[in-house]
């Protein structure tokens, strides 16, 4: 470990020092295991080169293992003790730690610093897919993002096509990203604890996505076919306007079948007749 960082004093000692209480309205649950910390960052890969972008760093678990690990920080928090209280990080650190004051929601962060860019992060679950469509908007702005979710909706993002959760976050992220599941972590290791599973994943965006399509059409296909994901495409789909089963058709699609037995291709496929055909 560098002197910079293991001259710092103990994580718990400064958030008693501090008197940082978890806000649960801000989602709150602090990774204080620097062990576990240390696993997020390699899940992430070479973190020496362009800019890590960390959003919520709270008391700065991750932020200390991203910077012992070579890495440039920019750092987006919302709760601004948290912000005074990584001031202390950001001067053990020279020219390596920044910390905007903000709320990531409201951010552009694809052009912090300079690439290659790398998100990682302990999301705030109640704000972390909201989080997660924004960066798709512009993926290829990151080369990697490294991402804790609550376990369910990470194992969502990386369902395959089949399976129960299979969904409109899995077709979108996968549309755009290559997506592997890193590890779990169970809930003890936070304080306070979740009262839900953790897991960390790793999203890749590709240089050009799976399919073409359009981005705002493939929404809305996916959004009408997993609203109502228990009936039959040609049920579903007639929300979008037009006529379901010519759609299906000219996709190579099952018109009798449900949202989840779809490929990404084939929603994209849909999409691209939406457009065609109206
Ligand atoms: N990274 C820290 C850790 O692992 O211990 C804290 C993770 S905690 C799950 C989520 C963090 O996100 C909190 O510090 C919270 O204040 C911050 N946060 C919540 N909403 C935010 C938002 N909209 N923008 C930026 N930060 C936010």
């Amino acid at each position: 470990m560098s002197d910079a960082i293991k001259d710092l004093p103990p994580l718990r000692d400064v958030i008693a020092r501090h008197g940082l209480g978890a806000d649960k309205s801000l989602g709150q649950h602090f990774l204080l295991d620097l062990n576990l910390c240390a696993r997020i960052v390699r899940a992430a890969g070479d973190v020496t080169q362009g800019t890590c972008i960390e959003i919520g760093p709270g008391p700065g678990g991750l932020t200390r293992a991203l910077l012992e690990a070579g890495a440039h920080v920019i750092a987006v928090e919302k709760d601004p003790r948290c912000v005074a209280l990584l001031a202390e990080l950001a001067a053990a650190v020279p020219g390596r730690l920044e910390v905007i004051s903000g709320d990531a929601l409201k951010l552009d962060i694809s052009t912090l610093g300079r690439g290659p860019r790398r998100i990682v992060a302990n999301l705030p679950y109640n704000v972390a897919t909201e989080l997660l469509f924004t960066w798709l908007k512009t993926p290829t702005a990151f080369e990697s993002m490294t991402l804790m979710f609550q376990r369910e909706v990470a194992q969502r993002i990386a369902a395959e096509p089949g399976s129960k959760t299979f969904g409109r976050v899995s077709v979108m992220s996968q549309w755009l990203c290559e997506v592997a599941i890193a590890f779990d972590i169970n809930p003890r290791a936070f304080t306070p604890p979740p009262k839900v599973d953790s897991t960390v994943i790793s999203l890749k965006p590709r240089a050009v996505p799976l399919a073409p399509a359009n981005a705002a059409t493939l929404q809305r296909v996916t959004a009408a076919a997993f609203g109502q994901r228990r009936k039959m495409l040609r049920q579903s789909l007639k929300s979008l306007g037009g006529d379901p089963i010519a759609l299906c058709e000219a996709s190579g699609v099952d018109p009798t079948a449900r949202a989840e037995a779809l490929s990404v291709e084939q929603f994209c496929a849909l999409a691209r007749n939406v457009d065609s055909l109206s």
